[in-house]
């Protein structure tokens, strides 16, 4: 019998990946799909790796070195697959891909308790890390929380390969904490056991959805569901998925936020009850291995969760459900650098399922693709019941100013929460910075202060006194005169959550704040503590991030404040405007959801701004025609590709020289296939916090994804990492980024 085996090793870099053939012990039974141990290198070190079929290379048994042990099997042909899929397509290796899809745990060994590690505050770790940029195991700890937020400590430790005496460094030092959160429990163990719901009539838009995308549940194809915010989405997702259980699928629901779970898992707990099975990263590994294993062996039917339930082990032909799908939380942002969107669509593709994205502002890429026919398309153009659209106060805080109002509550948002507060009716306010810091504007010519080496805007820092620019580091003392004009009115505006919290507690003495940010929000269940406490009415106002716009439904809201709609408007993203508007849509959306009407309170600088025009208006197809003219005409998605090469070095010389000559690679291998139209745009120092005192540098590349593109960058990047003088030097591509660094 053959015993050799093709093993997929991690850690090996992309330009060494294969399937290494390796030796299976005696007497073994192992087959693809399983997770083993085995020698790697000249020193023969233990790592640990999976079998993903026979070797790359035909070596003879006698010189094969021998798999040291071998776990459990948890790969299934679909997953195979998968892996080919993103290896192919997101430049990764094939370990990177396999684990995707194994259970989280799985390699871990059976961690019974879990900590979960969280930063106590973004800015203060970002100056650190910029304070030293040589201490690289305490830059990486705290890069990797700037990017997910919030990471169990096994985790945090796995991918940044530091001992836990760092971690408790970093504690120690007030940069992070660590909490220990219970273990192997039942993420719905202490819900309620549900009511049965209410009978839902879904009215005449949601049942023509509804039964269009019932009879393409076996079409393998991808549909989007466009409905305005409180329009029915998810009345009409829980029908789509009773039809598929009637027909033996099982369903996967995935929504952006761990925040978010926790209201819409409330909803289908109570449809499905025990039969749901709930996947994000806010879970302890236990709990996500013993999800994951039930919705293996098909005793969980439904599954809810963030981008990795995309790989959640369901049977081929199941349904995918993406809702607000324009959310960059789908995409990846390491490697595999994976979207949730295409990985569900190839999966919905090769096992004849159904892919259904949903959105109030869907991406612009899935509206041109149904406007185009590619993927299929329903509308509901109602609010449910006809409740009307919350009314929009826009506040130019411009007027506040020159009346000599310097507060972050401006005069109009101040006078509704007063008769808010009256009424004894609740709000949400919501501000997309946290900290103590602010944002600098010109009261004369609008401009706001922005860094002169990033174009992005930079913040004050009370307690150091001094502008900074939070992704490159660049600083600079008190500024008091406009760069830009030379009148010597600058507002010091946007402010931070807690800032914007002292405020309220300074004009409304009585009034109760909760606020919900990565600073308050530790272990996963203060999150629903705080939404319940507010749900219960003992708070009345809820004051928080980007975390509290998207999916909340509270019946006694009646005001929704932004108190900085411009901030997210000013970067160098050519999405920025997408996004602002994307953002600013759905806040409005919130107020207004019950029976009572709502109103929305908009604070701004450029009230004028069409972005906010038409997000006011929920006018989402002008906003789409505006744009996208601006978009054909600067050549960007969804007119082209966009692929972003990054390329990490100790000097910014070296960087730059690195993607200069990977740039002359490409124009040369351009002109070789002239059938692959390819532009370039130059190389430009990123604007993001870099890890470990590097420089980071990066070239976008226009072009049309596609096999040969794709395989033309694998050998582009191949090349670039074998050539020696690259040693110091790593390159990463990503296609389609969801953000431009
Ligand atoms: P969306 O996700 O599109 O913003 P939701 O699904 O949250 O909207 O629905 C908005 C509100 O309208 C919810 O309170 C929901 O229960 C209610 N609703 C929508 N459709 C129906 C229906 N057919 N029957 C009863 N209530 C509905
Ligand atoms: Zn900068």
């Amino acid at each position: 019998m053959n015993r050799s085996v093709g093993v997929a090793v991690e850690g090996v870099p992309r330009s060494a990946d294969k399937l290494y053939a390796y030796l299976l012990p005696e007497g073994a039974s192992a087959s693809v799909g399983c997770v083993v141990t085995v020698p790697f290198g000249r020193s023969d070190k233990p790592v640990r790796g999976v079998i993903l079929g026979s070797p790359d290379d035909a070596v003879p048994e006698s010189k094969l070195k021998t798999v040291h042990s071998v776990g459990e099997c948890y790969l299934s042909e679909e997953s195979l697959a998968i892996v080919r899929y993103l290896r192919d397509r997101y430049f990764c290796t094939y370990f990177e891909a396999a684990r995707c899809l194994l259970p989280s745990g799985a390699l871990g060994g059976g961690a019974k308790s879990v900590h979960s590690v969280v930063l106590t505050d973004e800015s203060a770790a970002s100056l650190y890390m910029e304070a030293h940029p040589d201490n690289r195991k305490h830059c990486d700890v705290l890069g990797y929380l700037l990017e997910e937020g919030e990471m169990t400590l096994k985790e945090l430790l796995y991918v940044t390969g530091v001992s836990d005496s760092v971690v408790k460094t970093l504690a120690k030092k007030g940069l992070v904490s660590v909490e220990k959160i219970e273990v192997m429990r039942n993420p719905l163990k202490d819900r309620p056991v549900p009511e049965t719901p209410p009978a839902v009539h879904l009215n005449e838009e949601q049942t023509a959805a509804s039964q269009a995308l019932i009879s393409d549940l076996n079409s393998g194809r991808t549909h989007l569901l466009y409905g305005i915010t409180g329009s029915g989405k998810t009345h009409v997702f829980i029908s789509l998925i009773d039809a598929a259980l009637k027909q033996g699928k099982q369903a996967v629901l995935m929504i952006p936020e761990i925040s978010l779970t926790l209201q819409i898992v409330d909803r289908l707990y109570t449809h499905y009850s025990s039969s749901l099975a709930v996947l994000h990263s806010g879970l302890s590994l236990g709990e996500r291995y013993d999800e994951w294993r039930r919705i293996r062996s098909g005793e969980a039917r439904v599954v809810i969760g963030t981008r990795s339930a995309v790989f959640a082990p369901v049977a081929p032909s199941s349904l995918f459900i993406i809702d607000e799908e324009q959310e960059h939380t789908y995409k990846s942002e390491h490697s595999p650098r994976y979207h949730a969107r295409e990985v569900a669509a190839f999966r919905a593709a090769r096992g004849k399922g159904l892919l259904l994205l949903a959105s109030a502002t869907p991406s612009f890429e899935s509206y041109y693709r149904a406007q185009k026919g590619i993927i299929g398309f329903e509308t509901l153009t109602e609010r449910f019941n006809g409740k009307p659209l919350p009314k929009v106060l826009i506040s130019d805080l411009r007027r506040d100013m020159m009346s000599g109002t310097r507060s972050c509550i401006g005069r109009i948002l101040g006078e509704e929460l007063e008769q808010n507060l009256q009424r004894g009716e609740q709000a949400i306010l919501f501000m997309n910075r946290r900290g103590y810091h602010s944002h600098i504007t010109c009261a004369d010519c609008s401009a706001v202060i922005k860094c002169p080496h990033c174009g992005i805007a930079m913040t004050y820092h009370s307690y150091n006194n001094r502008v900074v620019c939070n992704y490159c580091g660049y600083s600079t003392g008190y500024v008091s005169k406009c760069p830009t004009c030379g009148e010597k009115r600058l507002i010091y505006s946007g402010v931070g959550t807690q800032k914007a919290e002292e405020e309220l507690h300074r004009l409304f003495p009585k009034i109760r704040v909760c606020r919900m940010d990565a600073d308050t929000v530790g272990g996963k269940y203060t999150r629903e503590g705080i939404l319940n406490d507010f749900r219960d009415g003992k708070y009345d106002v809820l004051l928080g991030t980007q975390m509290i716009t998207k999916g909340l439904d509270f019946p006694n809201v009646t005001l929704v404040g932004v108190l900085n709609a411009d901030m997210s408007l000013y970067s160098s993203d050519f999405r920025a405007f997408e996004k602002t508007f994307s953002l600013l849509t759905q806040v409005v959306g919130r107020a207004g959801r019950a029976e009572k009407t709502g109103r929305a309170v908009v604070q701004t600088y450029s009230p004028s701004h069409y972005v906010l025009s038409y997000a006011f208006a929920q006018d989402y197809e002008s906003f789409y025609r505006e744009e996208m003219a601006l978009r054909q005409s600067l050549l960007y998605p969804p007119y082209c590709d966009l692929c972003q090469f990054c390329f990490l070095a100790p000097s910014e010389e070296e960087a730059f020289r690195a993607a200069e000559d990977f740039s002359r690679a490409i124009r040369d291998a351009a002109e070789a296939h002239p059938n692959l139209p390819v532009r370039l745009i130059l190389p430009k120092v990123t604007g993001v916090p870099l890890v470990g005192g590097k420089t980071r540098v990066r070239i976008l590349m226009k072009c049309r994804d596609g096999r040969e593109q794709r395989d033309l960058i694998t050998s582009l990047l191949d090349s670039f990492r074998k050539d020696p003088r690259n040693r110091a030097v790593s390159v990463s591509a990503d296609m389609n980024p969801v953000n431009i660094l």
